[in-house]
């Protein structure tokens, strides 16, 4: 190992991890070749999760394999560590890492970049831990799609009421993008899938969502979010605004308007905070838990440190006074504008600040059905579901995974989606293990 070489750290592997280390690959590529510079990303995963994919993933339009991109594969000059950076001793430029299996290790480097992004923000309701789940991993998805269309052999493998209620009643909280998107597209799903289930009807199925807040997506503005509104009330879908989730205990939903109900899936979608790794270390945080970033995407106060994304409070230029939200618009722009810093920072050149005016969103509501509000243009139903596809598309990291997108869409075109639960693959090692019981007892 060349003992002159500058190591370069990036904790996360997400979308500002990625784009980062892509970013390197390319700014850094001489140096990459000589053995000056080394990079190092470190995620428990050994791919980048396309968050924005993960509605259709669990709606069962998309393969999951297919909105996930192979870090290894597309980042052959980095190293990759799976495991998860526990602490961060900026001051003596190490982190402490516990890989996925062995011992934890001591890892030196000279330039850190915190990408850690963000975890489910809880709150300590009643039952929410052992009977909630939550949506930001390819896991959760997989799961959740297995488990509604569980739901649907439930209900109609039983005869008693109190049963088949419970099983068709799911529960989203949270309003975002995240919570209306996997909502719209898992409810979407499941009416299609109840065409295979005589004993269930559309009427028969209660799909809820509690939202604290007066209105819902504010992502796509004011106007969108109360269209969006009247429109999966027009699907049966029963919107609480202004409601909190009080308890969640054997899976009885109690919320703040005084409603009480039987509910077998629970979907917690409400909001977000950062890594817990960031509190574990010396680099400085904001009073919500963020890393305080620059406008040049340096920790700041601190020397070779650079921060982004869900985890970092990121001055917005065009809003003086407030932070860029924690969105893949934002974290995808900020990784390009921190890859080049980086190089620059090695190269002794000066810094550029990030700039990036937010353009509106588009929301996927189901096939067919979509709702956005971009560059002050409206559109809602077909045109903007239709915006919403061609804008993942092209968003979505290397043309293999476009390829396979594209492909998982056009067979739907042709062929009904699969609507059949493999719940099993959550308990894959049940039936072996009676087995080898009734063997003992032999
Ligand atoms: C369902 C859903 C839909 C969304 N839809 C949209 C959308 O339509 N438009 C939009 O703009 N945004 C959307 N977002 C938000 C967007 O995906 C996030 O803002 C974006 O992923 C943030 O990027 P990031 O790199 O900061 O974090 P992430 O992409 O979350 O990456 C963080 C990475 O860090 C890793 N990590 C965490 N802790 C550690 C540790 N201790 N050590 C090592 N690695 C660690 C994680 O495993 C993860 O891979 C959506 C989010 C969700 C959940």
């Amino acid at each position: 190992m060349n003992r002159e070489s500058k190591h370069i750290l990036i904790v996360g592997g997400g979308y500002v991890g990625l784009y980062t280390a892509l970013r390197l690959q390319r700014r850094l590529r001489r140096e990459l070749r000589d053995g000056s510079v080394r990079i190092t990303l470190i995620d428990p995963q050994s791919y980048m999760t396309y968050q924005p994919f993960l509605p259709e993933a669990a709606a069962g339009n998309l393969s999951p394999r297919h909105v996930v991109v192979p870090l290894r594969r597309v980042l052959p000059k980095v190293r990759i560590l799976n495991g998860r950076v526990t602490k961060v001793h900026h001051a003596a430029r190490t982190v402490t890492f516990q890989p996925n299996a062995g011992p934890v290790k001591e890892i030196d480097y000279d330039v850190i970049v915190m990408a850690a992004g963000s975890i489910s923000r809880t709150l300590p309701i009643p039952g929410l831990a052992e009977v909630g789940i939550g949506f930001k991993t390819i896991g959760e998805a997989i799961v959740l799609r297995n488990h509604v269309l569980a739901q649907l052999d439930i209900a109609v493998s039983t005869e008693d009421p109190q049963v088949r209620r419970k099983a068709l009643t799911f529960v989203f909280v949270g309003g975002g993008f995240a919570g209306v998107e996997a909502l719209a597209e898992v409810e979407d799903m499941t009416r299609d899938a109840i065409a295979y289930y005589p004993g269930i009807s559309p009427k028969d199925l209660r799909f809820v969502l509690v939202e604290a807040a007066d209105r819902i997506l504010p992502e796509v503005g004011e106007a969108m979010g109360r269209w969006t509104a009247r429109e999966l009330s027009g699907r049966g879908i029963e919107i609480k605004m202004n409601t909190r989730l009080e308890s969640a205990e054997h899976n009885v939903i109690r919320t703040s308007d005084g409603d009480e109900f039987p509910a077998g899936t629970l979907v917690w979608t409400a909001g977000v905070k950062p890594s817990p790794v960031v509190n574990a270390g010396d680099l400085p945080l904001d009073e919500r838990g963020r890393i305080k970033a620059t406008p040049e995407l340096t920790v700041e106060g601190v020397p070779d440190a650079f921060t982004a994304g869900d985890v970092a409070a990121v001055p917005d230029l065009t809003r003086p006074g407030e932070f860029c939200a924690p969105n893949a618009q934002h974290a995808v722009r900020q990784a390009k504008v921190l890859g080049d810093n980086v190089a620059r920072h090695l190269q002794g050149r000066p810094l550029v600040a990030y700039r990036h005016r937010y353009v509106g969103s588009v929301a996927s509501l189901g096939l067919h059905d979509g709702v956005a509000h971009v560059y002050g243009i409206k559109l809602r139903g077909f045109p903007a579901w239709f915006m919403h596809r061609t804008y993942h598309l092209s968003r979505v990291p290397t043309l293999n995974r476009k390829v396979r997108v594209v492909v998982d869409w056009t067979l739907a075109l042709f062929f009904k989606r699969e609507t059949l639960s493999l719940g099993q693959l959550h308990k894959p090692r049940e039936e072996f293990k009676a087995a080898a019981a009734a063997g003992a007892k032999r």
